[in-house]
């Protein structure tokens, strides 16, 4: 049973409805229109000039950025991509894709360089705009992504949003690695002999729709995978997005969706963009999580500043050398020491007798290019990485969840604001929990972290027998966890 949750009695025969799921998508759907509905135009506290007054009241801000923007992590660490099953922007997506000219999408976009730059720009949106300080701002990306999911829609035939626009799907895909949870087929040998194929066909069929005497038929085509994956093909969990489709349109019923081991497919190298991607995630998270301890903030942003004040630069200039900075050279030079272990490991000299193998021949080895390398050294560091991000999220939910019973009473969060701050009636919302009790809850979250890291390298390094990969992955390892270790003990314990 825990293998398939299609078989948990009463709650797997509405796991198995095609209506349980469409009636999820339609409510993420509908919650999503109204958050813009409570955003929109929803900027300030009209006739107070104070900066950034409805950040946590207005309740578009507030599910969008606390809850949703950091729920999706937990669901991330147990459930890998599942939150994409029930993803509005995902669904419209694939709805508005069989309408649409059902162009098959480039191959030189199918990669992860667009959604990488998507992040960037995001970040430097909330630099230069604190974006997700104001309800209108928050209201307008998510009309943005409404109408970039419909656009993307009507073009091509896969969920292109998905793949071009959505960083939050890059990220599930690293996480998902570690998830305990996958979509496989039950039995291989039952696809190997299927002639239907309908898993993967796009198959067309009637239906019949009865109401008393009157009845319907219709002739449609299902949707086929959006992504394009064979299901008995499955090697990893990091690019299924649980559509089901695969499921319902299967009449040999040889799909499971269930739980497995922690660390099933964390051997699965990253794509050569995929290592860019995580290269950028890696920075602005270390950057994010360092920002409480002032010092290694100032150690971190050092360089840029500096070279800001070099060239004269005021605070918008500052912002797109600190966000290059923070996206690609601040990780490449934490990865530096353990890259340059495994190439310091890969020297051997040797007597040779080759006669053609002159001085200043080099024999080049496709592993041992940088960004190789980092694509393997990326793997032992994605849980440390996974519970650096949990800790984030468990952090800024403590800290801001008791804000929602009054966001949900008052949309707008004007009255909320103007009770706590201006009449004082109410007491600002404090922690749901204690730094007492948090605190131990992020170490031993960050001690779980550096511990599954520690054995994936080994696994890996074993898996690889690359000399010198162990220790590098070690250092790699390491490095940021030194940077999160010392930002909570600084930040909870000292302080
Ligand atoms: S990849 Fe992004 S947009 Fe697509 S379904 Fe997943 S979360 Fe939604
Ligand atoms: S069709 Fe199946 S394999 Fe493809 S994304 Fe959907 S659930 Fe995953």
């Amino acid at each position: 049973m825990r293998d398939n949750i299609f078989n948990i009695p009463v709650f797997g025969a509405l796991l198995r409805s095609v209506w349980f799921w469409r009636i999820a998508r339609l409510t993420t759907l509908a919650l999503t229109v109204a958050m813009i509905a409570w955003g929109w135009h929803q900027h300030a506290v009209p006739g107070l000039s104070l900066p950034d007054p409805l950040m946590y009241t207005n309740l578009t801000n507030h599910l969008f950025w606390v809850w949703w923007l950091m729920g999706i992590v937990f669901i991330a660490l147990l459930f890998g991509r599942l939150w994409c099953s029930v993803c509005p922007l995902g669904w419209l997506n694939g709805i508005v894709s069989r309408f649409g000219l059902r162009r098959e999408m480039p191959v030189w976009l199918r990669n992860f360089i667009s959604v990488t730059l998507v992040l960037v720009i995001l970040q430097l949106a909330i630099y230069f705009f604190k974006l997700h300080r104001f309800p209108d701002y928050t209201a307008i990306l998510l009309t943005f992504c409404l109408l970039l999911t419909i656009g993307a829609g009507l073009l091509y035939r896969q969920r292109a949003f998905c793949l071009l626009f959505c960083p939050a799907g890059a990220v599930f895909g690293l996480y998902a690695r570690v998830a305990p949870f996958q979509l496989r087929v039950k039995q291989p040998s039952v696809c190997a002999g299927c002639d239907s194929q309908r898993c993967v066909s796009e198959p067309q069929e009637w239906q019949k729709h009865q109401l008393g005497g009157s009845v319907l038929y219709r002739h449609r085509r299902l949707d086929g995978c959006p992504v394009d994956l064979v299901p008995a093909a499955l090697a990893d969990s990091a690019d299924c997005t649980f559509c089901l489709n695969c499921f319902h349109n299967c009449d040999k019923e040889n799909i499971k969706v269930g739980f497995r081991p922690w660390l099933a497919d964390i051997e699965t190298g990253l794509r050569r963009s995929e290592t860019l991607f995580f290269l950028v995630l890696f920075g602005m998270l270390t950057a994010n999580f360092s920002k409480v301890y002032v010092e290694l903030r100032q150690l971190l942003f050092w360089l840029p500043q500096e070279v800001a004040v070099l060239l004269g630069w005021q605070e918008s200039g500052y912002y797109v050398l600190a966000a290059i900075w923070v996206a690609l050279l601040l990780p490449s030079l934490l990865m530096l020491p353990g890259y340059l272990i495994l190439r310091a490991a890969a020297i051997r000299t040797t007597s040779i007798t080759d006669p053609d193998a002159g001085p200043g021949l080099f024999v080049h080895d496709e592993r041992s290019g940088f960004w190789s390398s980092v694509g393997q050294l990326a793997l032992p560091m994605i849980p440390a990485l996974l519970t650096a991000h949990a800790v984030l999220a468990i952090v800024k939910i403590n800290a801001k969840a008791a804000y929602l019973p009054f966001a949900l009473v008052d949309p707008s969060g004007v009255k909320s604001f103007l009770a706590m701050n201006v009449m004082q009636t109410v007491a600002t919302p404090g922690a749901v929990i204690s730094l007492d009790i948090l605190k131990w809850v992020v170490l031993l979250l960050l001690i779980v972290g550096l511990f599954l890291s520690f054995l994936v390298a080994k696994k890996v390094a074993v898996r690889q027998g690359r000399p010198g990969f162990l220790p590098a992955a070690i250092v790699s390892v390491l490095i940021p966890t030194v940077c999160y270790f010392s930002t909570v003990i600084e930040w909870l314990f000292v302080r």
